[in-house]
């Protein structure tokens, strides 16, 4: 399961690997241009192991990219992940 965060939730989640999220996301592997690639107009989620994925568009070809960042690997990101993903859950199911 997959759900759906802010961008500001990106920077909570990877602490002090926020520095590196600009050469993440221009190490992004498009399978239309088969090489690197830079993801843009991205919408991040965290899935089940509290990695998020950046779901996106190709910056050259357009076509979508998705490019995981597996910080479910980093103890304290992924409590502070299972955090965001109970308290987003509570506050959608209210709606
Ligand atoms: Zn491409």
């Amino acid at each position: 399961m997959e759900i759906e965060i802010e961008d500001y939730d990106i920077e909570i989640i990877m602490l002090a690997q926020y520095k590196h999220l600009d050469i993440i996301l221009e190490s992004s592997y498009c399978t239309e241009c088969k090489k690197m690639s830079t993801i843009t107009n991205y919408k991040p989620y965290l899935n089940k192991l509290n990695d998020i994925i950046l779901r996106g568009f190709c910056l050259k070809c357009g076509g979508p990219v998705n490019r995981y960042i597996e910080t479910g690997e980093n103890i304290q990101s992924a409590a502070v992940a299972e955090h965001i993903k109970n308290v987003l859950q509570i506050s959608r199911n209210k709606k």
